[in-house]
């Protein structure tokens, strides 16, 4: 079991876990090192590290950008940014503000089909207001009795295909990669099985993921199972890939893998931490 976790959400996105109340679950489930990576947003990490500081952990700045590649939504994982890079902090304020107008247009969707008042309903869901996503609306949803749970609620309504689905231009590849490693990061592909990509589109996103600088992938996370961990640590041996792992935590019930859950990786895999000093 490893007791790193490079991938977990608070309030400031869309888990259900202030960021201290996230640092002290994972200091008391075993962990040591735990990057909190927000979708869009690096506002947690000041108050995770004092929280991590009071446990005794490691806290990695991270962050979850969300990504238009090919017409598809891709999620890279920074790790090691520096939060208060100008150029990452703005970019992540123009996908922030895109997304007021993305929720809209959900509202716009679910109202097509009778849902109403789904705009405010999901806003009662947010932290600070400052981000919006579709788990605040698949919130809303359930508490409305629309579905039983998050996950029966996301594919009844809010996936693509669904009544409730709006398309979104998120950031270009190219500009999250650099905001990421011109602050000093390390960009991470997150959850590369859950893109399902024939073989000739995953060989064209990890070149050019690689020609970018991005440097390692998600191997270990709840969105893959065993096979599929099997399948991206080879992967990563063959375009010298390093492998990330994270839980994905975004709040207990609503999760697969809780903080410090994590089943080591495959043999051969190269940590992405294997040259950070870390107190274990
Ligand atoms: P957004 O970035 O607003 O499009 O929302 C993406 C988030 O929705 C992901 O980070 C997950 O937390 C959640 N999500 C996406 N797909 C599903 C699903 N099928 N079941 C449950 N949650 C999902
Ligand atoms: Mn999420
Ligand atoms: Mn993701
Ligand atoms: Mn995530």
């Amino acid at each position: 079991m490893l007791n790193i976790d490079l991938h977990c959400h608070s309030t400031i996105s869309d888990g259900l876990l202030t960021p201290t109340l996230l640092v002290d679950r994972a200091a008391k489930r075993g962990v040591k090192t735990l990057a909190l990576t927000d979708h869009d947003d690096v506002a947690g990490l000041d108050e995770a590290r004092i929280a991590a500081d009071a446990q005794n952990i490691t806290l990695i700045n991270g962050v979850e950008i969300s990504v238009s590649w090919r017409g598809r939504t891709i999620h890279i994982v920074g790790l090691n940014i520096d939060p208060e890079y100008t150029p990452l902090t703005e970019g992540l304020k123009t996908i922030r503000d895109g997304r007021a107008q993305r929720a809209q247009n959900i509202a716009d969707e679910l109202e097509k089909i009778g849902i109403k008042g789904s705009l405010e309903g999901a806003y009662k869901h947010v932290g600070e207001r400052r981000l919006i996503g579709r788990t605040h609306f698949a919130r809303f949803l359930v508490e409305q009795g629309y579905a039983k749970n998050v996950k029966s609620v996301f594919k009844k309504y809010l996936i693509k295909g669904k009544p409730g689905y709006a398309p979104h231009d998120w950031a270009a590849l190219n500009d999250a990669v650099s905001w990421i490693c011109d602050s000093g990061g390390k960009a991470v592909i997150a959850h590369p099985a859950r893109y399902n990509l024939g073989k000739n589109v995953l060989d064209d996103l990890l070149h050019e993921f690689r020609d970018l600088g991005g440097t390692a992938i998600e191997v270990i996370t709840a969105s893959h199972t065993p096979e599929q961990a099997l399948h991206f640590a080879q992967h990563a041996k063959d375009m010298n890939f390093l492998a990330s792992c994270g839980s994905d935590f975004h709040g207990p019930g609503e999760s697969f893998f809780d903080l410090g859950q994590l089943p080591d990786f495959p043999a051969g895999c190269i940590p992405v931490w294997h040259d950070w000093k870390l107190v274990a």
